[in-house]
C-alpha cells in the first residue's frame, strides 16, 4: 500500500501515531484486506478501505512454472509494468526477486529489460507490494533487488524498501542488491547501506568487451568499479558477489577465465556463474561443459565460483526475461 498516503490519511483523521505502524504490520505478516486488522476501529478500516488502496500495484496476472517459480505482472496506477517473481527451493528457501524500476534505462545486449521501454524508477511502497503479494500466499525469507532495473539508481527507494523488509519475514542478511557497477550507488552502499549483500554483474574483464555487451561501461568503467567494491569491502568487511554471464564464443574461454581471475581478489570477491537464459537477442549461452571449465580455471586461481540454478525459464521469469510481454494490458513490451 502506498504508506505515505496512509501516512497522510492517518493524519488527517487525527488518528494516534501507532496507527500506521499497526496497520503495516498487518499488512507485513501476509494480511489480505483492513477488515481483518482487528485491533484497529472498525470505523478506520472502513475508512481506510475507501481511501488507501490496499496495494498500490494492481496485479494483472500471475505464471506458475514447473519448478514452482511463481511470477507476477503488475500494473502501477499510471499503466507502468512491473514484474516480480517468487522462487521455492525444495529446503525451504522462498525467495523473491523484486524490480526497483518499470523498464530499464541501461541497454545491456543480453536482458530483455534493457530492451524494453524504460517507464520510471518505483517508489519504495510500490518495491514492497511485490513482496506482500507474495507474502499473503506463504511466508517469505530471502529477496533479491535482480528484477527488471538498476537499483542504485533508485537507491532512496531501495533503502526505504529494504529497511522494512526484516518486518515481511526477510532479513538484511538474507536481502541481496545487484549492480551493473552505478558508482555513485556503490559509494552510497559503502558509507551508509544496510548490511545486505552486494552483487556486481560483471560479465567480461576486458573493458572494450565490457563496453560492447554493457554500454553503461563506457560511463563507469570496470577498473572504477572494482576500485569502489574495493573500497565498500575494506569499509563493511563484506564479500562482494560477481555475477559472470556465460555466452557462448564471447567471454567464455579459458582466456577470459584468466582476465577474471586477474582482475578479482580471491579475498574480496565470490564469483557466481550464470547461464544464459533465451532472450531476443543473439547470444547463446555456454555448453555446460565450457561453463565447467571456466569454473575450474578461476578455482585453480584461488577464486571461490559457483554455478547459478536457472529458474522458471519456462514462464520467462529466469534471470534477464523480465519484459512484461505476455501482457496484453500494458504499456510497453519487448515485441
Ligand atoms: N540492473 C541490475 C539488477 C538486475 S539483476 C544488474 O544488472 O545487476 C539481473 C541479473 O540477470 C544481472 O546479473 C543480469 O546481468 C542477469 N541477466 C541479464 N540478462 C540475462 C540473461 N539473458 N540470462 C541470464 N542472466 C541475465
Amino acid at each position: 500500500m502506498d504508506l505515505l498516503l496512509l501516512d497522510e490519511r492517518l493524519a488527517a483523521g487525527e488518528q494516534p501515531g501507532f496507527r500506521a505502524r499497526q496497520v503495516w504490520e498487518w499488512a507485513a505478516r501476509g494480511a489480505g484486506s483492513y477488515e481483518e486488522m482487528t485491533n484497529l476501529p472498525l470505523e478506520l478500516r472502513e475508512q481506510l478501505a475507501g481511501e488507501v488502496p490496499f496495494s498500490s500495484l494492481t496485479p494483472v496476472r500471475d505464471a506458475l512454472s514447473s519448478d514452482g517459480t511463481e511470477k507476477a505482472l503488475f500494473e502501477t496506477h499510471d499503466g507502468r509494468p512491473v514484474e516480480a517473481v517468487l522462487m521455492r527451493y525444495r529446503d525451504g528457501r522462498r525467495s523473491l526477486c523484486v524490480s526497483s524500476q518499470s523498464g530499464c534505462p541501461l541497454t545491456c545486449t543480453f536482458c530483455a529489460t534493457g530492451a524494453m521501454r524504460f517507464g520510471r524508477n518505483l517508489t519504495a511502497s510500490e518495491i514492497l507490494d511485490q513482496a506482500l503479494h507474495f507474502r499473503r500466499k506463504e511466508p517469505v525469507n530471502h529477496a533479491v533487488f535482480m528484477g527488471m532495473g538498476e537499483p542504485l539508481m533508485n537507491l532512496d527507494a531501495v533503502l526505504a524498501a529494504c529497511e522494512r523488509l526484516p518486518d515481511v519475514g526477510i532479513a538484511h542478511s538474507h536481502t541481496g542488491i545487484s549492480t551493473v557497477g552505478w558508482i555513485p550507488g556503490i559509494d552510497r552502499m559503502a558509507e551508509e547501506g544496510p548490511p545486505v549483500r552486494l552483487a556486481l554483474s560483471l560479465h567480461a574483464a576486458d573493458e572494450a568487451l565490457r563496453s560492447e555487451l554493457m554500454p553503461v561501461n563506457d560511463r563507469y568503467p570496470l577498473r572504477d568499479v572494482l576500485a569502489a567494491c574495493r573500497d565498500y569491502h575494506e569499509r563493511r568487511n563484506k564479500d562482494v558477489f560477481v555475477e559472470y554471464l556465460m555466452l557462448g564464443g564471447v567471454n567464455d574461454s579459458a582466456e577470459r577465465a584468466e582476465e577474471l581471475a586477474d582482475v578479482l581478489d580471491p579475498r574480496v570477491y565470490k564469483v557466481n556463474l550464470i547461464p544464459y537464459n533465451p532472450t531476443d537477442a543473439a547470444f547463446e549461452g555456454s555448453t555446460p561443459a565450457a561453463i565447467a571449465a571456466f569454473r575450474e580455471r578461476l578455482e585453480a586461481r584461488g577464486l571461490r565460483a559457483t554455478v547459478r540454478l536457472t529458474r522458471g525459464q519456462d514462464i520467462a521469469a529466469a534471470c534477464g526475461q523480465l519484459a512484461a510481454r505476455s501482457a496484453d494490458a500494458v504499456t510497453a513490451g519487448a515485441g
